[in-house]
């Protein structure tokens, strides 16, 4: 029997790319291979020259059509079979394939919020639910929205493969958090985005109470005011780091140094300013801090990790609508060149 393959790609919008996919059928014993689309309608190509190759390069079953059918997240290519402009997959995969010795792994805190129309699900249309307080981690319907969809996207990464390692409720209502990792780059940002499209995509089979499908958004900083911002916590760690405390705040340090503070800023997410604030549990984008256990900075050093003398740390300050290829190349490129000095 025939199957089908939903191909799924990252366009070339600005400043924040967005997801792409259209499927292929292949008959029984065929695997899938390389493909091609219209770059003139993704931002990716003028329309003289428009084919884009994608190359899939993490193929899982589809939890969604379910059966033979897979999911393939694939990178975008030009014609020669050299990396697109936009592939910022291929750029992370060289800066691991050079410090591979290190072993970085990545654990993501993928922040989202749920809308329903115009509002954030479960708000009203016009003004505000009550204040921020009881909604993290909460129960019960006067505090939860849309538990039926992350459970769903749950047993759906559970089911493609991936590494998510958990969920919870975030502190605004309507906002929630899965996990990828720990897992090394690239492959960690691929299940990433994949998790990402499998969220859009099975949002979309469910109403809100207002009666409008639901949809997801990455929004960094979705309702403006005294209302917490959407971010993408990034932990990792080295082979060293996860031997000794002194690695972890090497790597603190490292991150802190010279220009890579603003250098990391400006790959972290577009409109990162507006979420950084120093309120809300962040840091300010123009200030670098490091701390044990401290929410409030740049890079936290969790507890676990201080008591134990070794572990990971975090980094607080990439958004949610990040590109995890460059986050986590970046890190690699920041933390790893300096402890191979
Ligand atoms: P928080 O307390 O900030 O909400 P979470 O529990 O949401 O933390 O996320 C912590 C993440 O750190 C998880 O994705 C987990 O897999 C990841 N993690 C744990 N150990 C490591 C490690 N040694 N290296 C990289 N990531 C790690
Ligand atoms: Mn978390
Ligand atoms: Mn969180
Ligand atoms: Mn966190």
């Amino acid at each position: 029997m025939a199957y089908i393959v939903e191909y799924i790609w990252i366009d070339g919008t600005k400043p924040t790319a967005k997801l792409r996919s259209k499927a292929q059928v292949f008959a029984d014993g065929k695997e899938p291979g390389i493909w091609g689309f219209d770059g003139s309608s993704t931002n990716q190509a003028t329309g003289d020259q428009s084919d884009v190759v994608l190359n899939p390069v993490f193929v899982v079953p589809d939890p969604i059509r379910g059966g033979k059918n897979k999911l393939a997240m694939c990178e975008t290519l030009l014609t020669d079979m050299t990396p697109h402009p936009t592939n910022t997959r291929a750029r992370c995969a060289a800066s691991a394939k050079k410090y591979e010795k290190l072993d970085t792994w990545f654990g993501l805190e993928q922040e989202y919020t749920f809308f329903e129309g115009i509002a954030p699900l479960g708000w009203p249309d016009n003004g505000f639910p009550a204040p921020q307080g009881g909604y993290y981690c909460g129960v019960g319907s006067d505090e939860i929205f849309g538990r039926e969809v992350v459970n769903a996207h749950l047993q759906a990464c559970i089911d493609a493969g991936l590494h998510i390692s958990g969920i919870n409720a975030e502190v605004m209502p309507g906002q929630w958090e899965f996990q990828i990792g720990p897992v090394a780059a690239p492959r960690v940002a691929d299940e990433l985005w994949l998790a990402r499209w499998m969220l859009y995509r099975i949002a979309e089979d469910f109403l809100g109470p207002k009666g409008i499908p639901i949809s997801a958004t990455l929004r960094p900083k979705p309702v403006p005011g005294d209302w917490n911002g959407a971010g993408c916590h990034t932990n990792f760690s080295t082979t060293q780091m996860r031997e000794t405390i002194d690695a972890c705040v090497a790597a603190a340090e490292a991150l802190g140094a010279g220009n890579k503070p603003a250098v990391h800023i400006a790959g972290y997410g577009a409109g990162i300013e507006q979420r950084l604030t120093g309120a809300h549990e962040t840091q300010r984008y123009d200030q670098f801090s490091y701390g044990v256990s401290d929410r409030g900075a740049s890079i936290r050093i969790p507890w676990q990790v201080d008591k134990a003398g070794k572990g990971y740390i975090e980094d607080r300050r990439p958004n949610a609508n990040c590109d995890p290829y460059v986050v986590t190349g970046l890190i690699i490129d920041t933390v790893c060149s300096a402890a191979s000095k």
